[in-house]
């Protein structure tokens, strides 16, 4: 079976590479697909984050790294996917994701979603609180992979 873990991954967390993981053991191939957002002004470009994804999971045979646009459904049916992986953190995540998982659902009736509660020490990360902590001059280290820790501290200018 092939699943799609969508996201912004900007940038890419241990939570994210947790999810990753495990549904690598799950699921004979995961595409970690990054979401082209015309929307966000995101700190890193998609060419910066398809590459920090790149390195973080090149411990792991069977991802597939790629970046897409438009509806998740549509992209997950192009590459004839029948999973939607998704990680659920807090209660805060379930309302938006129990609504987006059965939206997909009315769109296309046989991707199903599959939801991975996160490990405990990653409940309160998100790309965004790594965002904050850095841009306040905070250290990175135990919530995103060396190589993406290094990459935000270059863009703060800030040494580790
Ligand atoms: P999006 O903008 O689609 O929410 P994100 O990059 O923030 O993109 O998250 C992608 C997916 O990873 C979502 O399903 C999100 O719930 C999940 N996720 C993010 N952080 C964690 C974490 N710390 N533990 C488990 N899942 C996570």
């Amino acid at each position: 079976m092939i699943a799609i873990y969508p996201g912004s991954f900007d940038p890419i967390t241990l939570g994210h590479l947790d999810i990753i993981e495990r549904g690598c053991r799950l699921f004979e191939r995961v595409v970690v697909a990054v979401l082209r957002n015309p929307n966000k002004t995101p700190l890193f470009s998609v060419q910066q984050r398809l590459e920090q994804i790149r390195i973080s999971t090149s411990h792991l045979a069977n991802v597939e790294i790629d970046s897409f646009d438009g509806l998740t459904v549509k992209y997950a049916q192009m590459r004839q996917a029948q999973v939607l992986l998704r990680g659920l953190r807090a209660i805060s995540d379930f309302e938006a994701e129990l609504q987006m998982a059965h939206t997909n659902k009315t769109l296309a009736a046989h991707v199903e979603t599959v939801f991975l509660a996160t490990s405990n020490e990653h409940s309160f990360l998100s790309s965004s609180v790594v965002k904050e902590i850095a841009k306040f001059g905070g250290s990175v280290d135990h919530l995103v992979p060396q190589h993406v820790a290094l990459d935000i501290y270059r863009c703060h200018t800030k040494t580790p």
